[in-house]
């Protein structure tokens, strides 16, 4: 299933996302009415993490997953390669770790030689 999505399908799934950590977090809070202040701020960090890493990979992957309608030539030998999947990549950011779902294409004609074509993500992930 290719995770490339439509704006509205990608913001769909940023609220859902958005909604479930407030849930989380109101679930907390009632497990733990003492809690300070700080507590709380801690505890909401950890989950803005997965939310921030998890918003980065639906916008990133949700527009481009490096899936190509006709499958790029090799750059080894030229011959086309095949669409094997989707394979993941894990980016450590400053705010959480997004999981990215890339194309992953191979060549038949070089003994298994790979390719995923980047995207618009390898500018910030290097
Ligand atoms: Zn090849």
């Amino acid at each position: 299933m290719a995770p490339t999505q439509s704006r509205s399908q990608r913001k769909a799934a940023f609220l859902q996302a958005a909604s479930a950590m407030y849930e989380h977090l109101e679930g907390w809070y009632d497990a733990h009415p003492a809690a300070t202040f700080e507590e709380l701020e801690q505890e909401l960090r950890q989950q803005r993490r997965a939310l921030m890493g998890g918003a980065l990979a639906t916008l990133i992957v949700g527009r481009d997953s490096g899936y190509q309608a006709s499958a790029p030539p090799c750059p080894e030998c030229g011959q086309p390669l095949a669409f094997e999947g989707y394979r993941s990549w894990t980016v450590k950011g400053l705010e959480g770790d997004s999981v990215l779902d890339r194309a992953y294409y191979v060549c038949s004609a070089c003994a298994g030689a790979a390719f995923s074509p980047s995207g618009s993500e390898t500018g910030v992930a290097g």
